[in-house]
């Protein structure tokens, strides 16, 4: 025994027996709510799922105290965004300008273009000689001063031609572009800060010019007469004259200066902004990068600068953004995909097509296998269709009239048009139709992994998450109106069950009601909202109701996950198509509908419905007195596509599958190469008992456990001299460390178990 552990105790092994002890993942301290726009909503909205789920699992349970730990810190820091916060998106805007009036402080040649907030932030794009990291670090400190003398920004308004004179007096050819491109009259302008070209006389006090210019100028609204007392000044701007009005209680007294060249720096602006530079704290502002970007996004304009920069209302914000940024790069999947050899996307191949290398195609396999025993469980039969169809069929679909920007050309095979597909349902209602249906035969459920094609700008695809061929995990049931309730009740607890297996358990969930336009009568609409409400009561989520946010051909259910860093993510869409009555849009209708299986990819703009549009696929079935009606189609995605699916498990794991999800479980490692027949022994036994395990050698054992580490593998077998003979591994387990000596034949037990119940080994 003490031979065979004897090199597991070599100081060179220590370090990485702590680091065995770590945890899963180190957690950020805030979540990062997109688009919250209203209060409390994720308290609402967020449904957790029964904690005494028989499903629940160690991972899971890991994965769950993450989560809640996580909920903890959230609801000390919920970062605000644009959206949500008014005073946040003024701070940013400042920002911009700031950044711009410090880099013409400090780089006088440095022309001005745009400067928009954006997410987080905020960027301006100048004309001037490349920037490196050095020359942020100056800019931002420019910033400070200008931020720490508490400039006002102050709005005016001239006319056109005023601020072509303006703009030419500066010279700032880009700004003169921007105006020309500015629609609406009249013109505004901000300055920040102001200081007066002539003293003027107030009454009978007289304030000089020193009290108004910079850098005397420090607190905005108060102006100190030395010895006069201190007033509040207001300062109008009107037709390039200033006003300044002092309140003397209950008087106020206003005094014009004419032709003032009053300002410091100024740019032309719609607003909002913050009322003083020193609203922003300087403390909550960092400037992140610097990257060159074409004139108005042309390639043929000129290349210019932009600085990107991040602001916040406080240094707490601005610190658990950086964190979260961090983790998020530590776990971004393009970056875990290649370092874990998981997938890639080739560029002799084209953008937006995802080749799954064998550890990604196994993790693939393996959802894949558990997507279809679920469903075949569940009453669902499995389809294969094909990939590409006659072009007719996407006429008689109604897709070439409205989805047409989003699919391929077309090609022609002995002179016909072929395209591929962009969605599964016609496939599916194609299948339907191939025999009557009785209304004895539903509900009829059908899914398939179903691999699509759409179109996305070069510029929009984004690894896993945008791509241009995809799998949707895709299903649609066909019912009776009564069966409605059930069918969406039995599909929310099909998505429970899938999601719960990698940890996702808890939900935000939305039901969208009827939207002011809308096909199908008010009975419809009412009754099919009801069957979704009443599925989502019986199941005992939560939810958030967005009154008039359903799609104008029926109402439906958003589900989106949280992952373990507080992101959320939609994936899973359910929707009734309600129309019984106006048949022959049915199934155009339902097409629509399928551009938000997938809501990522969906097209923002829906297709206008024309419902002149002759009948389409007559979709029928025989009820109890022999007479044709239509079905009720339930469209559902649960995954939503796997690529994307698969993107999202990596960053939520950061690559650190469970056991019985890892590409590979085991890794055995000898300790020296004369061990390595048996090795291969051990490997071929694990690998005869469905466990996916890999033997590498030919490196000092420290390197190679190292290597297992950096590869996430959550299981080595480490065999020397005294493992051969006692037919025994010594098992690390990444994280549960070591684990001591076992015989080969409770290793892999172990590992069966923890497989099949999806436990930690
Ligand atoms: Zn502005
Ligand atoms: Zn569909």
């Amino acid at each position: 025994m003490a031979a065979s552990n004897s090199f597991l105790s070599t100081p060179l092994l220590k370090p990485s027996v702590s680091h065995f002890a770590k945890p899963l993942v180190s957690i950020p301290i805030f979540c990062l709510y997109k688009n919250m726009k209203k209060k409390n909503m994720h308290a609402k909205a967020s449904a957790v799922a029964a904690d005494s789920s028989e499903t629940a699992i160690l991972q899971n349970d890991s994965i769950e105290t993450k989560t809640t730990n996580l909920n903890e810190k959230t609801e000390k820091l919920v970062l605000p965004t644009n959206d949500s916060s008014g005073k946040l998106l003024r701070i940013r805007h400042t920002c911009a300008h700031v950044m711009a009036m410090a880099v013409q402080k400090l780089y006088p040649d440095a022309k001005v273009t745009i400067g928009p907030w954006i997410d987080n932030g905020f960027y301006y794009d100048f004309d001037i000689e490349p920037l490196t990291d050095k020359d942020l670090k100056r800019i931002k400190k420019e910033m400070d001063r200008i931020i720490a003398r508490n400039l006002p920004l102050i709005r005016e308004e001239v006319s056109r031609d005023e601020a072509q004179r303006r703009i030419m007096a500066i010279n700032e050819p880009y700004k003169m572009e921007i105006l020309e491109s500015i629609k609406e009259d009249p013109i505004t302008i901000y300055h920040i800060a102001l200081g007066f070209s002539e003293p003027f006389l107030y009454g009978s006090i007289s304030l000089p010019l020193l009290y108004f210019s910079p850098p005397s100028y420090v607190a905005p609204f108060v102006i100190d007469t030395k010895g006069f007392g201190k007033y509040l000044l207001d300062f109008v701007v009107s037709k390039g004259e200033i006003i300044v009005e002092m309140n003397m209680g209950r008087e106020r007294w206003g005094k014009k200066i004419r032709g003032s060249r009053c300002n410091e720096w100024w740019d032309l602006c719609a607003g909002p902004h913050v009322e003083t530079t020193g609203n922003i704290d300087r403390k909550a502002v960092e400037l992140e990068s610097v990257a060159g970007a074409y004139w108005r996004g042309d390639e043929k304009k000129p290349m210019l600068q932009r600085i990107y920069g991040t602001a916040w209302e406080d240094e707490e914000q601005l610190k658990a953004y950086l964190h979260f940024k961090e983790e998020a790069k530590r776990r971004d999947h393009r970056r875990l995909g290649q370092d874990l050899d998981l997938f890639s996307i080739q560029e002799e191949a084209g953008g937006g097509l995802v080749f799954w290398h064998p550890k990604g195609a196994i993790v693939r396999n393996i959802i894949e296998d558990s997507w279809k025993k679920i469903h075949i469980e569940r009453g669902y039969d499995l389809l294969y269709t094909p990939h590409v169809a006659r072009a007719d069929l996407w006429k008689i679909s109604g897709h070439l009239d409205f989805y047409r920007e989003n699919m391929y050309d077309q090609m022609n095979i002995e002179e016909e048009l072929y395209q591929l597909r962009p969605m599964n349902c016609p496939y599916h209602i194609l299948v339907y139709k191939r025999k009557l249906n009785s209304y004895r035969d539903f509900p009829i459920r059908v899914a398939e992994l179903g691999t699509v094609y759409r179109y996305e700008l070069s510029g929009s695809l984004h690894g896993l998450f945008r791509v241009r061929g995809f799998t949707q995990d895709d299903a649609h049931i066909f019912c009776l109106e009564d069966q409605i309730k059930d069918e969406i009740r039995g599909v929310l607890d099909l998505t429970e069950e899938m999601l719960l297996q990698f940890g996702f358990h808890k939900y935000e969930v939305n039901l969208s009601t009827r939207p002011e336009k809308a096909v199908g009568g008010d009975d419809i609409w009412e009754k099919a909202t009801s069957a979704l409400r009443d599925a989502l009561d019986d199941k005992g989520w939560s939810y958030e109701l967005d009154e008039g946010g359903g799609a104008f051909y029926g109402p439906k259910i958003d589900l989106k996950i949280e992952d373990a860093l507080g992101r959320k993510w939609q994936c899973s869409t359910i929707q009734a198509i309600s129309k019984l009555k106006i048949v022959e849009y049915a199934h155009r209708l339902e097409l629509l509908g399928c551009l938000y299986h997938l809501s990522p990819f969906a097209h923002p703009k829906l297709p206008v419905v024309d419902f002149n549009l002759p009948q389409r696929f007559d979709m029928t079935y025989v009820d109890s007195n022999s007479e044709k009606k239509r079905p009720i189609m339930i469209h559902r995605a649960v995954l939503g596509s796997l690529e994307r699916f698969f993107g999202v498990l990596i960053e939520h794991y950061v690559g650190d599958f469970p056991l019985w999800l890892s590409p590979i479980q085991a890794r055995v490692l000898p300790v020296t190469d004369i061990q390595l027949e048996y090795c291969n022994e051990v490997r071929n036994k694990l690998k005869a008992n469905s466990i996916r395990a890999e033997v590498c050698h030919g490196e000092r054992l420290p390197k190679l456990i190292r290597n297992a580490e950096k590869q996430k593998i959550p299981l080595m077998a480490v065999v020397g001299p005294k493992e051969v003979e006692m037919q025994t591994v010594t098992v690390r387990s990444r994280f549960g460390g070591e684990l001591g000596t076992m015989m080969l034949d409770d290793f892999i037990s172990r590992i069966k178990s923890a497989t099949e119940n999806r436990t930690s080994f």
